[in-house]
C-alpha cells in the first residue's frame, strides 16, 4: 500500500499549487492537459480502482471517527463539478459522505460573518464532506461583483482597501484551525478553458435533455471571464498552504478531471492512514461470551437453511394454476 500511496503522490504533485507561488491563469496551467501519466484507455480502470480504494479508506475513516475530510470544489460554470462528485463518490457508503452546495446567501446568512454558513456545513469526524462551491465564493463572485460585498452588512471601515487580503488571512487561519482539529482540507479548482465552456453551453442549448442545465445567469457570468481568471489566480496565489493545498485540475477532458480528482481525494485519506479501531481485552471477553450464548441456542445455520442464500423453492401459490401463478414475489 505504501507503494501505491507514493505512486499517487507523485502523479498528483504536478497539479498542486506550491505555497507562496504566484499563479497566473491561464498562463500557468493548461485546461486541456490530459497527460501521459494516465492514458485514456486506462483511465476508466484507474477511476474504478481509485473509487474502490476510496470506499475502503472511507469505511475505516468512519469506524475510527477521529478525522474528517473537507473537499472544496470550485470552478467556472459547466466545468463538471456535479459530474465529478457523482463519479468520484459513486462507490462510497452514502452515510459517510455529505455534499453541500452553496448558492446566493440567504437573508439569515447575510446577518452573520462570512464564514458562518460554511462552518455549519462542515463534515464531522469520520465523514468526507464536499463543498460544491464554498467559502471561496466570498473572494471570487463577491470580488468580481463588488456590489455583493455591499449587501453583506459589514461595518464600513472593514470593506475598504485590503479587504481581500484580510479575507484570505481569515480563510487560511480557519482552515488551519480545522486541520489542527482533525478535519483535513483539500481544495480542487476544476480548470476549464473559455473555449470548452462555450462548447458545453452550446451543447446545453442544443440538446433538449440538457436544456434544464442552462441558465441565462451563466452567460452573464461568462462575460466576466477575465475578471474571474484574475480572481482565481489571486486566490490560488494566496490560499494554497502547507495545511490546505490547492490542486488545479485540468477540466477540458472530463475523464481526466475525474481520475485526478479521485486520486487527490484518495491521497488525502491515505495520508491520514485510518485504521479500524482495535478491540481491546474486555471487549474481546464480551465477544467470546456472546458467541457462546448464541451458539447455545442451537447449531449454526448452514447456507442451505439461510433464507437469503438458499435456492428458491416454489411456493404453493407459484405452483398452483390461476391468477397467482405470475405473481412476481
Ligand atoms: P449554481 O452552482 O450554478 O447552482 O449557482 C449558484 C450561484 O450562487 C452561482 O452563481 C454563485 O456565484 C452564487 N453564489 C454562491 N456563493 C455565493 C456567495 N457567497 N455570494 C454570492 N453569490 C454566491
Ligand atoms: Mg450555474
Amino acid at each position: 500500500m505504501a507503494d501505491s500511496h507514493n505512486q499517487i503522490r507523485r502523479a498528483i504533485r504536478h497539479f498542486r499549487v506550491a505555497p507562496g507561488s504566484r499563479v497566473r491563469l491561464p498562463r500557468d496551467f493548461d485546461p486541456a492537459y490530459a497527460g501521459r501519466a494516465f492514458q485514456r484507455g486506462g483511465a476508466a480502470l484507474l477511476l474504478e480502482r481509485g473509487v474502490e480504494l476510496l470506499a475502503e479508506y472511507q469505511a475505516k475513516l468512519a469506524a475510527q471517527g477521529t478525522y474528517g475530510v473537507l473537499v472544496v470544489l470550485q470552478a467556472m460554470d459547466a466545468a463538471g463539478k456535479d459530474g465529478t462528485i457523482k463519479h468520484v463518490m459513486s462507490g462510497i457508503n452514502p452515510q459517510g459522505v455529505k455534499v453541500h452546495g452553496f448558492k446566493v446567501p440567504s437573508a439569515e446568512e447575510l446577518d452573520h460573518d462570512f464564514l458562518w454558513r460554511y462552518q455549519r456545513a462542515l463534515p464531522a469526524r469520520g465523514e468526507i464532506g464536499i463543498f460544491n462551491r464554498s467559502h471561496y465564493e466570498e473572494v471570487l463572485v463577491v470580488r468580481v461583483h463588488r456590489e455583493l460585498l455591499d449587501r453583506q452588512k459589514l461595518p464600513p471601515q472593514t470593506t475598504g482597501r485590503g479587504v481581500w487580503g484580510r479575507r484570505y488571512r481569515a480563510i487560511n487561519d480557519w482552515e488551519r484551525h480545522l486541520v489542527e482539529n482533525g478535519i483535513r482540507v483539500v481544495k480542487l479548482f476544476l480548470n476549464e478553458s473559455k473555449k470548452e465552456q462555450r462548447r458545453r453551453f452550446l451543447a446545453r442549448l442544443d440538446n433538449p435533455d440538457k436544456n434544464w442545465k442552462f441558465s441565462s445567469a451563466d452567460i452573464r457570468e461568462r462575460r466576466y471571464w477575465d475578471d474571474y481568471q484574475r480572481a482565481y489566480s489571486d486566490v490560488l496565489s494566496n490560499t494554497s498552504t502547507g495545511w490546505a493545498p490547492w490542486y488545479v485540475v485540468p477540466a477540458d477532458h472530463k475523464w481526466f478531471a475525474r481520475v485526478l480528482a479521485a486520486l487527490v481525494i484518495l491521497e488525502t485519506v491515505m495520508d491520514i492512514g485510518p485504521n479500524y479501531p482495535e478491540v481491546g481485552g474486555e471487549a474481546r471477553r464480551l465477544m467470546a461470551e456472546a458467541t457462546v450464548e448464541l451458539e447455545a441456542e442451537g447449531p449454526r445455520r448452514s447456507v442451505e437453511e439461510d433464507p437469503v442464500q438458499a435456492p428458491l423453492k416454489p411456493s404453493r401459490s407459484q405452483t398452483a394454476s390461476g391468477p397467482n401463478r405470475t405473481a412476481w414475489w
